[in-house]
């Protein structure tokens, strides 16, 4: 019997692959065909996003009943049994989700705590949104990656992209797992963004974002644009995640910090870094905002900025090799990087913050996560993280007095995390689609 209900879902899936292979989107089609096997995972979670998925799939016949319907009668054809053979389509398409809320069918899909069903959902839905706007509103030649190589294979991207921000925020939102999950799928988007960039440089012109080559360099996030006078995307994608999610974008979304990040961890200990390497910071982002004006004023070629950004991120990458190694800290990105620093300050304005409360007893266990030089006795005694705390969640969890907590907007910590969860990883799968020089 439960079989005999699964089909109907499953009957869906073949009228719209049916649907997309006749509109010639094969590569659509052979999707709608794969998708019913992401319920032999079980999880309640995919149950609800297969179920978001056959409303939808509703949506997409009634759209294609009133195209089909208007155009028949504009030119003087019969159209009501078109119109009620797609109606009835649609209609049943939208009501095969109603199977899984037979609490027999419902058995299979078992829930394995609290928050690990609405969380991946949400996360599922903000990524799909995010990259189907993409899809739709971005032209060539900044379309989504498999847009680039099958044309209308960017909703596939979208869809495998969605699945994967529901399951690794299934994994994230369990606080044990955050810190491994997190530093991994970080590390994953550095991989991902360099491979592209490799791949590209080697001749693969459709994995740049526009053809033309830049440097990723994180500084040059700011002074390319300044040097240039055009070239913002990267800027607006920065200035957009810092409103969304503060300081996150360094523990969660730079292509170099991952790097940072495995330079410092190789220590157990985190050292203490001199005092004197604020003044150091807000002096290199001075520097180098005043070097691209200054390069630009005087029309100084595009080869020399190049090259001096060139040697920049090189020095970056020395100075995580020498000092992140030895000091157990990320001294690249809470010294030497000018976006960090941009991220910091501007992650003010974001209303996310990790607050230690007055159950602490200053036992000093949550300094030995923190990588970004945040949890000084000081801060601890202050009941807050410095300015270089970047939202990373690594402290929360080697507390055993659960002190350390995400705040947001007077929530309570527990959805504040959930939330921010959701936030970060939906950027970090959406940054997956779009994010390439
Ligand atoms: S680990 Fe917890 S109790 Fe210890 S200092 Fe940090 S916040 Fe306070
Ligand atoms: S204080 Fe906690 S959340 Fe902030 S950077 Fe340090 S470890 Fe990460």
């Amino acid at each position: 019997m439960k079989i005999l209900r699964l089909s109907l879902p499953v009957l869906s899936c073949l009228l719209l692959a049916a649907h997309f292979s006749r509109g010639n989107n094969n590569i659509l089609g052979a999707a709608c065909l794969v998708f019913p096997f992401i319920l032999l995972s079980k999880k309640e979670w995919v149950m609800r996003v297969f179920q978001v998925f056959l409303v939808l799939g509703g949506v997409v016949w009634l759209e294609r009943a009133l195209f089909l319907v208007q155009l028949r009668r504009r030119m003087n054809m019969p159209w009501i049994r078109l119109g009620i053979i797609l109606g009835v389509v649609a209609l049943f398409t939208a009501l095969s989700a109603l199977v899984f809320r037979s609490g027999k069918i419902r058995e299979i899909f078992k829930r394995n705590g609290p928050g690990s069903v609405l969380p991946p959902v949400i996360a599922v839905l903000v990524t799909a949104g995010l990259l189907g706007i993409v899809q739709v509103v971005v032209k060539a030649p900044v379309m989504l990656l498999a847009e680039r190589f099958f044309p209308g294979a960017g909703w596939v991207e979208v869809m495998v992209l969605a699945l994967y921000a529901g399951w690794v925020t299934e994994k994230m939102v369990d606080p044990a797992k955050t810190p491994a999950v997190r530093r991994r799928l970080w590390l994953v988007f550095s991989i991902v963004f360099f491979a592209q960039l490799i791949l590209g440089l080697a001749g693969v012109e459709k994995l740049l974002m526009t053809g033309k080559l830049h440097l990723p360099v994180p500084a040059l996030i700011l002074a390319g644009p300044l040097f240039r006078g055009e070239g913002f995307f990267m800027l607006i994608l920065f200035g957009a995640t810092v409103l969304l999610a503060g300081p996150a974008w360094c523990s969660y979304l730079c292509y170099i910090g991952a790097w940072d990040n495995l330079a410092a961890a190789g220590k157990k200990v985190p050292k203490s870094l001199p005092r004197w390497r604020h003044v150091i910071r807000v002096g290199i982002l001075v520097l180098v905002l005043a070097a691209a004006f200054l390069l630009r004023t005087l029309g100084v070629p595009g080869i020399v900025a190049t090259l001096s950004a060139a040697f920049f991120g090189v020095l970056g990458v020395g100075i995580m090799v020498v000092f992140s190694r030895k000091a157990g800290v990320m001294t690249h990105c809470v010294t030497y990087c000018p976006i960090g620093l941009a991220a910091n300050w501007l992650g003010r304005i974001n209303p996310f913050r990790v607050r230690i409360t007055d159950t602490c007893t200053e036992c000093g266990a949550c300094k030995l996560a923190c990588r970004y030089e945040a949890l000084k006795d000081t801060d601890i005694k202050n009941r807050k993280p410095g300015l270089t705390c970047t939202l990373c969640g690594d402290c929360i969890t080697r507390c055993k007095e659960n002190s350390l907590r995400y705040k947001f907007l007077g929530t309570s910590h527990e959805t504040a995390r959930y939330i921010f969860m959701v936030l970060v990883i939906s950027l970090h799968a959406v940054f997956l689609g779009v994010a390439r020089l």
